[in-house]
């Protein structure tokens, strides 16, 4: 059955998390992005108010939320400020690989500690030298008994400055690409962890972004996430059932960003009117409202998918690209409504198109998702029509009144260089068409 209605949990949820982002969020948000800093202490006030960490299994002491029930929050959140909505859904990510991982040492301990104190948890595939291409891993793990040995440089952790863990990927020997890959979950605390400098950014300026450096860091046999070949799978499967939530940041921080457009088109005046008068506005503003809605609908449908046991790779992927990128399209034509003023501080658009530009980039960019797509349409996608050789062409004779079979001067004869279709009990010495030889036809079925 096709349901689109929210249950009831859910519509209390998003209630929720809405009052949340307009009395906690959206009054600081400028003031932080101006400071660039993170404001810890709302991330602290929405885990008080259980708006964090739901996907923790309820035997974990969580709430056992799905990947739904996450976007449902994250589009509230950003509508009021995507830089603390991405520091603050920071722990799913960071916590993902956890909860897929088969350490049950590793979970018992960390998961209730995160679902009832509040800490936070990062994430870490990146590097300086490569983001893309996670098979690329330079931080290296090195046996030493049972324990592993840490040493190199993530960078670009989301929260990595004001994080208590990491799961940090890293491999045994960067030679072997994907087979070498492990991961494991690290405390800031344990010697050896430096965490660099707040990076300085154009956007998402309240999210916190950092290196951290591995300098011998001793990581026991109890901390790992995923042994020396299964890392780059966990990795990705993680990505699979958090890349929707970017979707999810991309909607909420549109839909803010038409809204926004919407009241200054029905009250600023030119020639006489309100520019909402103008059909140059007015269809702006029916196609950003067409984009937040469609992307709305992929992010649903990925989210759908991953809580119903299905794979969610592709969904997610078309959902983050389709609406990371719609979102930079709305709050672009935001802009261009806002006239000189959507240039201005005095407004929020400048704000809104700063950090939606990250969209495109993070948790894989545009191009890796194309990647990912294409790579399926290619391989596995199941055609429905039959070949271009087996289409039926019929011109000649209606089918449904000549049984052709039976009618040898309609055999059908396609060219398979320009498709021309040729009727008779024998193919033509020549395409009549591009001159190729009776060897280019095939007879049609
Ligand atoms: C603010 C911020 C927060 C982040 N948070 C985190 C985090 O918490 N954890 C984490 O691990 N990472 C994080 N990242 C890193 C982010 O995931 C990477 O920046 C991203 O994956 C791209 O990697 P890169 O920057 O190394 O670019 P590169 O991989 O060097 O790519 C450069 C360009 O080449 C393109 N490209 C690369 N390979 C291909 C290809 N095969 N075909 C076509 N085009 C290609 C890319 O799309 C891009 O346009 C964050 C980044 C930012 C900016």
């Amino acid at each position: 059955m096709l349901d689109f209605t929210l249950t009831p949990e859910q519509t209390e949820l998003k209630l929720k998390a809405r009052e949340f982002a307009l009395k906690h969020v959206l009054p600081v948000a400028a003031y932080y992005d101006e400071i660039d800093e993170t404001p810890l202490y709302v991330l602290k006030k929405a885990f008080e108010s259980g708006l964090t960490n739901g996907e923790i299994p309820k035997e974990y002491g969580g709430k056992g939320y799905g990947v739904t029930e996450g976007v449902i929050i994250t589009e509230e959140i950003a509508a009021a400020c995507p830089g603390i909505a991405t520091s603050l859904f920071d722990n799913s990510l960071g916590m993902e690989p956890l909860i897929l991982s088969e350490n049950e040492h590793a979970k018992q301990k960390y998961l209730p500690k995160i679902a009832n104190e509040f800490k936070l948890i990062a994430f870490a595939t990146s590097e300086p030298m490569m983001g893309s291409d996670v098979s690329g891993i330079r931080c290296s793990a090195t046996k030493d008994g049972e324990d592993y040995i840490l040493n190199g440089t993530k960078y670009w952790v989301t929260n990595g400055g004001i994080a208590d863990y990491f799961s940090i990927f890293a491999t045994v020997d960067p030679k072997s690409q994907h087979e070498g890959i492990c991961a494991f979950l690290v405390e800031k605390n344990q010697e050896g962890v430096i965490i660099g400098k707040s990076i300085p950014k154009l956007g998402q300026r309240c999210s916190n972004t950092s290196g951290i450096h591995f300098n011998n860091v001793r990581v026991p046999k109890e901390n790992v996430l995923a042994p020396p070949g299964e890392g780059f799978v966990l990795a990705m499967k993680t990505f699979s059932r958090t890349r929707s939530a970017i979707g999810a940041f991309a909607v909420g921080a549109a839909r803010s960003a038409l809204e926004y457009a919407l009241e200054y088109a029905k009250k600023r005046r030119a020639f006489g009117t309100k520019i909402s008068n103008f059909q140059a506005i007015s269809f702006k503003l029916a196609e950003m409202y067409q984009k937040v809605e469609t992307s709305r609908l992929l992010v649903w449908k990925a989210s759908w998918e991953a809580d119903n046991g299905m794979d969610p790779t592709v969904s997610a992927s078309i959902a983050k690209f389709y609406a990371t990128e719609a979102a930079l399209e709305v709050v672009n034509e935001a802009l261009q409504i806002f006239g000189g003023y959507g240039y201005t501080k005095m407004y929020p658009i400048e704000k809104l198109y700063r950090d939606i530009r990250l969209y495109r980039i993070y948790e894989g960019t545009s191009e890796i998702q194309r990647m990912i797509v294409s790579g399926y349409v290619l391989n596995a996608y199941q055609a429905v029509m039959p070949a271009l050789d087996d289409l039926p062409l019929h011109r000649e004779k209606d089918p449904a009144e000549v049984d052709l079979t039976e009618d040898k001067n309609s055999t059908a004869w396609r060219c398979q260089i320009c498709g021309h279709v040729h009727y008779g009990e024998e193919a033509p010495e020549q395409c009549p068409y591009c001159f190729f030889p009776k060897a280019s036809f095939k007879k049609s079925s």
